[in-house]
């Protein structure tokens, strides 16, 4: 049997058109394309692709079911181990996970089978076509409270009502998914999608209780005053880090998080929104993740007439998701290379203080980097050349550079112990140091992936499950 060793294209908007609009970039695989791909599979004995995925989703068996056409049956599949199939198939980075492991690129060297291509097409292919409702279990008798309801909180508490336990999640925002809502923009993952994966947690039982936050509306001791018998802390890691650089103050300086919770969340896109954005004009997005391509991505489609990504290490260090990084340079995005900020530079009259344009963003000054040698991440160290700032003039800068945990939680939880980058300690199953809390996510390991928070998440409601139940 010959192969194909080109994975087949996923159809896309057109660059011109998707850079001014928030729909969705990547338009997934129509039917007659998910099954050719499918054929793509060798079906491989010893699995490879399994032991690639953070959740070992059964890949070959949901494939073999795409090849046979039963698509209701592919998803089942897939459910067994992911609770949201939909985002994965979206944003999961397979290149380095299930993808990087089949034996058609390892052995072959040719185009691993798009497994993520086809998870999606599976899970939006359930979506759109079938009407099954989940089923509330049988009630065990048990209360689990959730903090948070992002990735890891939604897998903890789908996992445990599947098992008969009365979930009650805490969400701090007024909506439920996370980083899922806040922070991945519309073009990447439609919301429907987030609130659809929400819907089928509450037909199954699991309460979300938005507007509160843990740590000040109530702490985790009084969640178990009001009869919870175990909590799994799922509040992620929202805390922007800034430079520290002259200028950060000035307005039109924004994290990441805040800029992408405007537009997302607040839907500042759209006429009369909820809050203001600054939109058009210049944008520097500092850092070179996905975040800061989300971030670039999105000041695009605001009205941006200028968008520059400024990172300090070369493009082969570069964090972000290759398809992201491809698809931000085919929308425009201007990729300055090798440069780090050293200041903000804003406008100040100093004959009139009362002139509006005081205080805001005129430019960034950046020095030039060269690569030195390996630091303990094992990435080149980039070195600042000497003598070599330049300026580039922008209205606004959004800084891209990470975020931790917030230590509220920690604050108001004695005995809870954290890390000396504020990730809460846990052991394998998940427990803190505190006795029945348990925790995962973006809260243990810093700012990760969607499929580690889910993994953290099912482990964490299988260790609770144990000491509840026995
Ligand atoms: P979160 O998703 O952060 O959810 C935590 C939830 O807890 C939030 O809803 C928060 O409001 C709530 N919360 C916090 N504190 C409290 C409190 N005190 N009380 C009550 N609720 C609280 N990963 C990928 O795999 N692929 C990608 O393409 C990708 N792109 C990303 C793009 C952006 C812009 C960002 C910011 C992250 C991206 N990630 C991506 C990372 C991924 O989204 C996170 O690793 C993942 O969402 C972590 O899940 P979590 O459940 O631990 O936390
Ligand atoms: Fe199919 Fe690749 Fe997995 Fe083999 S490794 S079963 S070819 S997806």
């Amino acid at each position: 049997m010959t192969v194909n060793p080109k994975k087949h294209e996923m159809p896309t908007q057109a660059p011109e058109v998707r850079a001014r609009n928030f729909q969705e970039v990547a338009l997934g695989y129509p039917v007659e394309v998910a099954v050719e791909e499918a054929k793509r599979c060798l079906n491989c004995k010893n699995r490879p692709c399994v032991e690639g995925c953070p959740v070992n989703i059964n890949i070959p068996d949901f494939i073999s079911q795409i090849k046979q056409g039963d698509f209701e049956g592919a998803y089942q599949i897939i459910n067994r181990s992911s609770s949201l199939p939909a985002v994965c198939g979206r944003v999961c980075p397979q290149e380095t996970q299930c993808e990087s492991q089949c034996t058609l690129r390892v052995r072959a060297k040719m185009d691993p089978v798009g497994i993520g291509r086809l998870e999606r097409f599976v899970a939006d292919w359930h979506n759109a076509n079938s009407q099954e409702k989940a089923q509330a279990p049988a009630a065990n008798g048990h209360k689990v409270a959730v903090v948070g309801a992002g990735p890891s909180g939604l897998t903890c508490a789908g996992d445990l009502a599947k098992k008969g336990y009365q979930v009650t999640i805490y969400e701090a925002l007024h909506t439920a998914g996370g980083v899922l809502v806040y922070g991945i923009p519309e073009f990447r993952l439609p919301k429907s999608i987030v609130a659809k994966e929400v819907e089928t947690l509450k037909e199954l039982g699991v309460e979300v209780e938005t507007n509160v936050i843990i740590g000040k509306t109530l702490t985790v001791d009084e969640l178990f005053d009001m009869g919870f018998e175990a909590v799994f802390i799922g509040s992620g890691a929202g805390l922007p880090n800034f430079m520290n650089i002259p200028g950060e103050a000035y307005k039109g300086v924004y994290s990441a998080n805040e800029f992408l919770t405007r537009s997302n969340l607040m839907k500042a896109y759209q006429e009369n929104p909820q809050t203001p954005i600054m939109k058009g004009g210049r944008v520097a997005v500092v850092g070179g993740g996905n975040v800061a391509m989300d971030a670039a991505r999105t000041a695009l489609r605001l009205g941006a007439e200028k968008v520059y990504i400024v990172y300090r290490r070369s493009m082969e260090e570069l964090p972000a998701r290759r398809e992201e990084v491809e698809h931000a340079e085919e929308e425009g995005i201007d990729f300055r290379l090798l440069c780090n900020p050293t200041e903000i530079l804003g406008y100040q009259n100093p004959d009139d203080p009362r002139d509006p344009r005081n205080g805001f963003v005129t430019g960034i000054r950046c020095v030039k980097m060269e690569l030195g040698e390996p630091d303990a991440s094992g990435r080149r160290r980039p070195v600042e050349i000497e003598g070599s700032e330049f300026e580039l003039a922008v209205d606004t800068v959004v800084m891209a550079i990470g975020t931790s945990p917030n230590p509220l939680i920690k604050n108001t939880t004695a005995g809870l112990e954290v890390n000396r980058r504020g990730g809460i300690i846990v052991n394998e199953e998940g427990l803190t140091s505190r006795e029945k809390v348990y925790a995962g996510g973006d809260a243990v390991t810093g700012a990760a992936t969607v499929i580690s928070a889910m993994g953290a998440g099912k482990n964490a409601a299988k260790a609770i499950d144990g000491t509840l139940r026995g």
